[in-house]
């Protein structure tokens, strides 16, 4: 017979997903225990650099919305909870060749769900944005509900709330197995073997060496954030006048920034880097990098183009379809798999946690998530 659970829920990967799970599961009343093999946040991961979008017309598909929704209140719920400002209301726009992937998507978001939302032309955009340098003859979706969250304020409060609730939280101690027992697990570490009836991996860009046999098609790639500091017009990108803003650049590639809160303009290419691992990515940013970066903002933001003040280097973990993996583990029920990143995730980690504490405690959820199944790469796994 299996020794009875010291928890009733092991949380392994303690970033954006799993301290928000660890947060949701204290709250409730269980107890919980999540171990990172860090000390989050830290900057090795996918959740480090300071800012990431939160938006609500979401051009990947329709069904995220209520998610998103959800989301949204779950935020304003942790900084209630934890006394701590995470989230900031820009605005935000999504703009390029009125046929493109982003404009048809977001619009459709928008329409489906009766979302508020603009539509502007070229010389609208530019009325509204004045830095902006569209082509003239794209458009942007305009959608007064997108800001921006503050990804380490968010793991920390997080981890605040889940500690203040009971939660053991074991940083610097990464998961090295976990195996079933009985209908329940057992969890090893580099300091210790723990038991638990249920087991989160929330692990991001490691997920794949955490899996185990489980051979998810899940690709980790390199992303280099930038801040340059304006070269002109700085008042032009205060948080009250700049929005949050992805856009298709009409050429298969896709960009995206956020207004400068006084560290400079971020911006960053969308799914545009080279196949890496946690451990083997190249963390130097390299000359050619930055120029055609440059290249860009000469093009499409001109007045951004000042000097570099810094860059990041950070993990997108991709699914071949972009959509996230939220399941039970296909051979062990008891583990919750989530790998929701495809370089997208963050601004629904807090309804997340809500979702997977649902999982983790046999309790159906609250949103769809057939969009998330691991069984839709069945033939792969
Ligand atoms: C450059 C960049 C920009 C992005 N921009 C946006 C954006 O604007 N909006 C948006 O919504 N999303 C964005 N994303 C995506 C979003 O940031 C990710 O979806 C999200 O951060 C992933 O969270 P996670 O919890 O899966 O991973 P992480 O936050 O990286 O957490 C994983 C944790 O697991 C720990 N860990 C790993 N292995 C083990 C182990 N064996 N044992 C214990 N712990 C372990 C790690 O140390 C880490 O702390 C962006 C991502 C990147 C990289």
């Amino acid at each position: 017979m299996p020794s009875a659970p010291a928890f009733d829920v092991i949380v392994a990967g303690l970033g954006a997903m799993g301290s928000t799970t660890l947060a949701q599961l204290a709250r409730r009343g269980l107890r919980v225990a999540g171990f990172d093999r860090f000390a989050p946040p830290h900057a090795l991961g996918s959740s480090h650099g300071r800012s990431r979008i939160i938006r609500e017309a979401y051009y990947e598909d329709p069904r995220y919305v209520p998610l998103v929704q959800r989301a949204y209140a779950a935020w304003a719920e942790l900084e209630a909870q934890s006394g701590a400002a995470l989230l900031r209301r820009t605005g935000g726009v999504c703009y390029g060749p009125p046929d493109g992937t982003l404009v048809t998507g977001a619009r459709r978001s928008a329409e489906t769900h009766g979302l508020p939302h603009e539509i502007l032309d070229a010389d609208g955009l530019r009325r509204a944005y004045p830095v902006l340098r569209p082509d003239p003859s794209w458009i942007g979706v305009v959608e007064p509900r997108a800001g921006m969250l503050a990804p380490e304020r968010c793991i920390a409060a997080a981890l605040d709330v889940a500690e203040r609730a009971g939660a053991t939280v074991r940083r610097d101690e990464a998961v090295t197995g976990w195996h079933p027992d009985g209908d329940g697990v057992r969890v090893e570490t580099g300091q210790g073997t723990y038991r638990a009836a249920r087991l989160v991996l929330s692990t991001g860009a490691w997920m794949r060496e955490t899996l185990g046999d489980l051979h998810l098609p899940l690709v980790v790639q390199r992303n280099v954030l930038y801040w340059f500091a304006p070269a002109r017009d700085a008042g032009a990108f205060a948080p009250e006048r700049f929005p949050v803003f992805l856009g298709d650049l009409g050429d298969g590639t896709m960009w995206y920034g956020f207004p400068d809160t006084g560290d400079g303009v971020k911006v960053a290419m969308h799914h545009h880097g080279p196949t890496t691992s946690p451990e083997g990515v190249d963390r130097t940013v390299a000359e050619d990098e930055v120029a055609a970066m440059r290249g860009r903002l000469a093009r499409y933001l001109p007045a951004a183009n000042g000097p570099l003040r810094e860059t990041a280097t950070c993990l997108y973990t991709n699914t071949p379809d972009g959509h996230f993996v939220l399941d039970r583990h296909p051979a062990a029920p008891q583990v919750v798999l989530a790998s929701p990143c495809s370089g997208h995730g963050f601004k629904f980690a807090s309804a997340m946690g809500e979702v997977l504490a649902d999982l983790a405690m046999d309790r159906p959820p609250a949103f769809d998530l057939s969009l998330f199944t691991v069984g839709r790469f069945a033939a792969r796994v």
